[in-house]
C-alpha cells in the first residue's frame, strides 16, 4: 500500500480551493460528538480526524431519508466525503451490491457514488459500542474507499486505495512527500492498539455463527427482547446497512423514494388485510434474520459491521449483542 503525506496547514488550504469545485462532508466534532456536515470554509479547522465515529452512517449521504425520483440531478457538483470510518464504508459494500445491480439499478444511487469521492478515516480507539473486528471488519480502510486519511502531529498522511484518490492528490497545488518509516510504524501501533481494545470490549460469536444461533433460537427469546421495543424504527434508520425503501406515487407523475424500516407495524400488509409481520416480536426476529441469516445467503459484503449505533439509538436500551450472548450461553 502507498502512503503519502502533506502539512496539515497545507492540507487545510487545499481544501479550501477544493470547495470551488466539489461539495465536500466531514466529520465535525462538538462538545456533544461528531457527525458528517456540509463544510464551508470556516469549517476546516473543526474536521475531525481519526475518532470513532460519526453520529449518522455514511448511508444518508447516498439515500436520503426521502427524495423525488423523478427529479434531474445531473447539474450536481462532484462530491467528497471525508472521515467515514471502515464500518460505514464496508456497509457501503452492501449497498452497491444490492442499488448497483446489473437488472435493478437505482440511477440515483449510482450517480452519487460515482460523483463521490470517498475518504475514510482510520479509527484509533473505540466507542463504548463499537464491534467491527467480531465481524472480521478492521478499524481502518484498505479498500472500497479512494483514500484513507491519518492525522500525525502535524502531518497528514494518506493511504493510496484507489485511482481515483491518487489523481485526486495529485491535482493538489502542495508539496506531497512520502512519510517516513517510524510515522507509518507509529500508524501500525495505533491501529494495532484499536484492535486489541475491540478484542477486549467484545466477547462475540462471529458473523457465521451469529447467523446460526439467530436461526435456531426459539420464540421465547424474541418475545422477552422486544418487551420494551416500541417500533420507532431508529435501529434500521441509523444503521449503515438496511436498505429498505417504499416508493410513494405523488400528483403531476412524480414518484418519491422513502427509506422504510420492518420494524414499522404495516411493513408487510398485503392488500388483502394479510400482514405476516403483525406480532411485534416477529418484526423485531425480521432485523436479525435479515441482517445475519438472509442476507448473507444472498450477499458476500456484512449485512451488519458491527458500528453499534443500533445499540446507542434504541430508545427502549435494546442491546443486540446482549441477545447474542444469551443465545451463545455466555452471559
Ligand atoms: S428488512 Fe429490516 S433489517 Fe432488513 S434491511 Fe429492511 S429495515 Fe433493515
Ligand atoms: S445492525 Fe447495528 S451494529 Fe450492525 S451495522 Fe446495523 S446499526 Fe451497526
Ligand atoms: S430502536 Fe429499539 S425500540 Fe426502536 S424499533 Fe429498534 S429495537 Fe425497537
Amino acid at each position: 500500500m502507498q502512503y503519502k503525506s502533506i502539512q496539515k496547514e497545507e492540507w487545510d488550504k487545499a481544501l479550501e480551493q477544493l470547495l470551488s469545485s466539489h461539495t465536500i462532508f466531514a466529520s465535525v466534532g462538538n462538545e456533544f460528538g461528531q457527525d458528517y456536515e456540509l463544510i464551508r470554509p470556516a469549517d476546516i479547522g473543526k474536521i475531525t480526524y481519526n475518532r470513532p465515529k460519526p453520529a449518522t452512517s455514511l448511508k444518508s449521504l447516498f439515500l436520503p431519508v426521502k427524495e423525488n425520483v423523478t427529479s434531474d440531478r445531473a447539474s450536481e457538483k462532484p462530491r467528497i466525503i471525508l472521515g467515514a470510518p471502515n464500518c460505514d464504508i464496508e456497509g457501503l459494500a452492501l449497498l452497491d451490491e444490492i442499488y448497483l445491480d446489473a437488472d435493478f439499478n437505482d440511477p440515483y444511487y449510482r450517480h452519487r457514488r460515482e460523483n463521490t469521492l470517498l475518504i475514510s478515516s482510520d479509527c484509533f480507539g473505540i466507542q463504548e459500542h463499537c464491534h467491527c473486528l467480531s465481524y472480521e471488519i478492521k478499524p481502518y480502510s484498505s479498500g472500497i474507499a479512494d483514500l484513507s486519511v491519518i492525522s500525525h502531529e502535524d502531518k497528514i498522511i494518506f493511504r493510496i486505495i484507489s485511482g481515483k484518490g491518487e489523481a485526486l492528490l495529485k491535482s493538489l497545488q502542495c508539496e506531497i512527500s512520502v512519510p517516513d518509516e517510524n510515522i507509518l510504524r507509529s500508524v501500525e501501533k495505533k491501529s494495532h492498539d484499536t484492535e486489541e481494545l475491540l478484542r477486549k470490549a467484545n466477547h462475540l460469536p462471529d458473523y457465521s455463527k451469529t447467523g446460526k444461533l439467530v436461526s435456531g433460537s426459539g420464540e421465547d427469546v424474541w418475545a422477552k427482547y422486544s418487551a420494551k421495543c416500541v417500533s420507532c424504527g431508529a435501529c434500521t434508520t441509523i444503521c449503515p446497512t438496511c436498505t429498505c425503501f417504499l416508493l410513494i406515487d405523488k400528483p403531476g407523475f412524480e414518484k418519491v423514494k422513502q427509506m422504510d424500516t420492518c420494524q414499522y407495524p404495516g411493513f408487510e400488509r398485503v392488500a388483502g388485510g394479510e400482514d405476516g409481520l403483525f406480532e411485534l416480536h416477529h418484526r423485531f426476529r425480521n432485523r436479525y434474520m435479515c441482517k445475519y441469516v438472509w442476507k448473507p445467503q444472498k450477499f458476500s459484503s456484512r449485512a451488519c459491521t458491527g458500528c453499534g449505533r443500533c445499540i446507542e439509538a434504541c430508545i427502549g436500551k435494546i442491546n443486540k449483542n446482549e441477545i447474542f450472548r444469551e443465545l451463545a450461553g455466555n452471559v
